[in-house]
């Protein structure tokens, strides 16, 4: 591309230069032809005028004016020697004397013509030297001669033939400069196209962090600059996939991970009940281990389902009352904190909604209370509240249980994750509930905060946006 408008602009710049030339030099040529034509025109006056003045006083003095017209040419002819040009004298049509040797040879076209007093001009490509020739007739008495006036050109047309040397040397100079010019002005313009080409290759290799500078406002720079823009976009969702590829693959070794535990100590115990003779108290302990293992199981293939279920985009929503949420969980949770002999209290002090799937925030409000029960130590408190900020609606999820380290609660969130995974294990924790509802709170443009301090406990908060109805209940 950089070649051809090079070679383009360069062609167009010699054929343009060139033909300046070719005109000046035509021109100062005319304007010099002009001159010398004025100059071998006055030159012919004089001499003819002279001339006829020569012949008359002949006359009078009564000698053959045709003889001895050459003893007075001679004086006329000496004179011209110095500038190089001649002359020649015709009687009734023919030459009756010539003093240069630049006299045509070929007919002229105004060969001596009787009666004509017109000057006539002609410039030949005469050799030895291009010449101008200027011819008239005498006026009477004299009709029957003329005189033609030679002038010799060659001074002219070499004088012309420099200057138009000079022009051409002169353009050549300009072109080489115009080249040189040239070159670095389109590789100023192609510069930033050939840094566009060279990171689009990079990226092309996989470099994406490959940018291009940006300097000025003009088209190339806004080129660069969304080239630049493109480029980090890129470098955004191949990050994304990477990211993508390798959470997946995390779970699929953590899961894999998780399930050969539990199968392979089933299988111990199952082995060990069928092999040898366990008194009755062991076989006891040992068929609980199994159950316990089994149900975990259970547990991790329910969470798994959740898990498949949220990846399906098609969330049916609706506006969800909170008291209605907290009545579901109530009727689950209950039952459960019973068995745990936990303190379970559900506060909600006004009508409260948030924009969702019903079943789904069910399941976040649930693991969280689960989570906040598995925490705690038989007696405590788990408290469970919403209430309204200017953002949206707020719940909470409040225990007094073991409390999760700073370094752990960067953590939770990924799937297969547990603080201490002895003690999850044994509550039948798979380390994968958070990561479901953080999934479902993705789903719901909601927010999900932990604050804990080891020993203390934990609070859950979730931060939901605003939903129409309450907005518009808030203000009736
Ligand atoms: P699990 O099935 O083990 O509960 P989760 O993903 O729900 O898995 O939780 C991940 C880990 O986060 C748990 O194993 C637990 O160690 C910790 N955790 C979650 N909630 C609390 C809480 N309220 N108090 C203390 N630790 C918690």
């Amino acid at each position: 591309m950089k070649k051809r408008t090079f070679f383009v602009m360069l062609i167009l710049f010699l054929i343009f230069l060139n033909s300046m030339i070719l005109v000046v030099s035509i021109v100062i040529l005319k304007d010099k032809l002009a001159a010398d034509r004025d100059r071998c025109l006055s030159e012919h006056y004089v001499i003819a005028t002279s001339l006829i003045g020569d012949m008359q006083a002949l006359k009078q003095r009564e000698s053959e004016v045709q003889e001895n017209i050459s003893k007075l040419m001679r004086v006329y002819s000496r004179y011209l020697q110095g500038k190089g040009d001649g002359l020649a004298v015709s009687y009734c049509g023919e030459w009756i004397y010539e003093s240069s040797p630049l006299m045509p040879t070929e007919n002229l076209g105004f060969a001596p013509d009787t009666g004509s007093r017109q000057e006539r001009i002609v410039c030949l490509e005469n050799e030895p030297a291009p010449i101008l020739c200027v011819y008239g007739n005498f006026p009477a008495p004299w009709q029957d001669y003329g005189l033609m006036y030679i002038g010799n050109l060659e001074g002219m047309v070499s004088s012309w033939r420099h200057t138009k040397n000079i022009l051409f040397l002169t353009g050549a100079a300009a072109m080489f400069v115009m080249a040189l010019f040239l070159f670095q002005f389109l590789n100023i313009i192609f510069r930033p196209l050939r840094q566009i080409s060279r990171a689009s290759a990079k990226i092309a290799n996989g470099n994406y962090e490959s940018r291009i500078p940006v300097r000025g406002k003009d088209e190339i720079a806004s080129v660069a600059h969304h080239f630049n823009l493109m480029a980090g976009q890129v470098e955004t969702q191949i990050q994304k996939l990477r990211d993508a590829a390798r959470q997946k693959q995390q779970f699929i070794d953590n899961f894999s991970h998780e399930l050969r535990i539990p199968l392979t100590a089933i299988y111990g115990y199952a082995e060990y009940i069928q092999k040898a003779s366990v008194p009755e108290e062991e076989r006891y302990e040992c068929t609980q281990f199994i159950m316990s293992e089994c149900n975990r199981l259970q547990n991790m293939a329910y969470q798994l389902l959740n898990i498949a279920l949220l990846r399906n985009e098609d969330m049916e929503e609706e506006t969800c009352p909170v008291s209605s949420l907290f009545a579901q969980s109530k009727k689950v949770m209950n039952v459960k904190a019973a068995e745990k002999n936990i303190k379970l209290f559900y506060t909600l002090p006004q009508n409260l909604f948030i924009r969702g799937n019903a079943q789904q925030l069910l399941i976040l409000l649930n693991n969280l209370i689960d989570n906040a029960m598995k925490a705690s130590q038989t007696g405590e408190e788990v408290r469970v509240s919403a209430y309204s900020r200017k953002s949206g609606t707020v719940v909470e999820v409040e225990d007094h249980g073991i409390g999760i380290d700073p370094d752990s609660l960067s953590h939770i969130k990924e799937a297969f994750y547990r603080v201490d995974k002895a003690r999850s294990r044994a509550a039948g924790g798979t380390g994968l509930g958070l990561s479901i509802c953080e999934s479902i709170v993705q789903l719901h443009h909601a927010e999900m905060i932990f604050a804990s301090e080891p020993g203390e406990g934990t609070t859950v908060r979730l931060y939901f946006p605003k939903a129409v109805e309450e907005e518009s209940f808030t203000s009736s």
